[in-house]
């Protein structure tokens, strides 16, 4: 009778202890990224059960899993540390055998201010929409991207914890007036427990300034190549690469903002308008007793020719291909050019602005207006 006891005890502390080994979690070696084998298998298949992670089950530990991972691991108030230790492997059984969460997801926005269209230059716009799923809402970033889909300074991401979330709680981050002219597109992407990420909106819209109808370098390009006549005819010294070129090497804190038309010997080399237009600025004293005018187009563009001598003032109008004026030696070393600055007029104010250190359209410094953009294609103009 004691041995029969025995035998049953033994028997039973066996069996606790192969039945204790088929559930628990530490059954699983701890993965992370750049693990490989079944263990990353059971883990993805797991995880394409538990948020529709969808993953392949390769049993390559990859980005695609670690991501799904650390989705795991914050919604299930882990550590979102995407190691796959003993208490994730338990959380995901858990789930897992539950057998829930297999919805597939309803990740949406609801009708909201989010086609912002048209704005004028430095003009705010409200936004508001409810992202809304099924599932918690992991991430919903909400701005506005560039014409080559470059995040701005505008966008902000918010980590919801919740099944909805309206955008607007994040309004008073996104400066609609801080954007320069341009076009851009307006996007609100989430991200839910399932995984799920989804771009539910992308709308188009520009920032127009008031005084300029351009809103893109490359759009006003092609409009000026195409309608445009040469500033000067006579032939003239080479200008990419060299000191006669846009960005050229004047001092540490300050590059040169316009292209030389050098003609050798040139004083009295006749300057045409390249476009129509009136003219805005003019300096009898531009450089070492040379002048200049600046004359502003119907598009809001603003050409700046420089070192030169001309008998236009303030106000006067001009007609493309007309001659402006003519090239003038200084008194420095001699030299005859026209130094050719252009502006895009999206930005208001003196086009020299020696304090000026930001530019919508080119980098480096050039003690000039913002708006300043490089005018190196007008080379070839017909
Ligand atoms: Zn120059």
């Amino acid at each position: 009778m004691k041995k029969t006891l025995r035998i049953l005890t033994v028997c039973l502390l066996i069996a606790t202890m192969v039945i204790g080994m088929a559930v628990p979690a530490f059954a699983y070696s701890t993965v992370a990224k750049g693990s490989a084998g079944k263990d990353v298998k059971t883990l993805q298949t797991m995880l394409n059960s538990v948020q529709n992670a969808g993953l392949v089950v390769d049993g390559m530990f990859g980005n695609a899993t670690l991501s799904a991972v650390k989705t795991f691991q914050r919604n299930n108030g882990l550590d979102v540390d995407g190691i796959v230790g003993p208490k994730t492997w338990a959380a995901l059984q858990a789930k897992y055998k539950s057998g829930t969460s297999k919805a597939a997801s309803t990740l949406s926005i609801g009708s909201g201010r989010y086609k912002p269209g048209s704005l004028s230059l430095g003009s705010s716009y409200s936004i508001s929409g409810t992202v809304k799923s099924n599932y918690k809402l992991t991430a919903v970033t909400v701005g506005v991207y560039d014409a080559n889909g470059n995040q701005t300074a505008q966008v902000r991401t918010a980590y919801p914890g919740s099944t909805s979330y309206d955008i607007h709680k994040v309004d008073n981050y996104i400066k609609f007036g801080a954007l320069a002219a341009g076009s851009y597109t307006f996007r609100v992407i989430a991200t839910d427990a399932s995984g799920t990420t989804k771009t539910l909106v992308k709308n188009s819209f520009t920032v127009k300034a008031p005084f300029s109808n351009n809103t893109s370098v490359s759009a006003f390009q092609k409009t000026a190549l195409a309608n445009w006549v040469k500033p000067v005819k006579a032939a003239i010294l080479s200008v990419p690469g060299t000191g006669r070129a846009f960005g050229a090497y004047r001092t540490s804190s300050r590059s040169h903002a316009g292209i030389d038309y050098y003609v050798s010997g040139g004083s009295g080399t006749p300057v045409y308008a390249m476009q129509s237009g009136k003219v805005i600025e003019y300096i009898s004293d531009f450089y070492y007793g040379t002048s200049a005018v600046a004359i502003q187009h119907a598009d809001g563009s603003i050409a700046r020719y420089c070192e030169i001598s001309t008998s236009l003032r303030m106000g006067s109008s001009v007609s493309r291909g007309q001659q402006i004026g003519k090239i003038k030696a200084n008194s420095l070393d001699g030299g005859t050019m026209l130094h050719l600055e252009l502006y895009l007029g999206t930005a208001s104010g003196s086009l020299t602005n020696s304090s000026n250190t930001r530019y919508d359209y080119v980098s480096g410094q050039y003690k000039r207006r913002r708006d300043i953009i490089d005018p190196t294609f007008l080379l070839n103009l017909k």
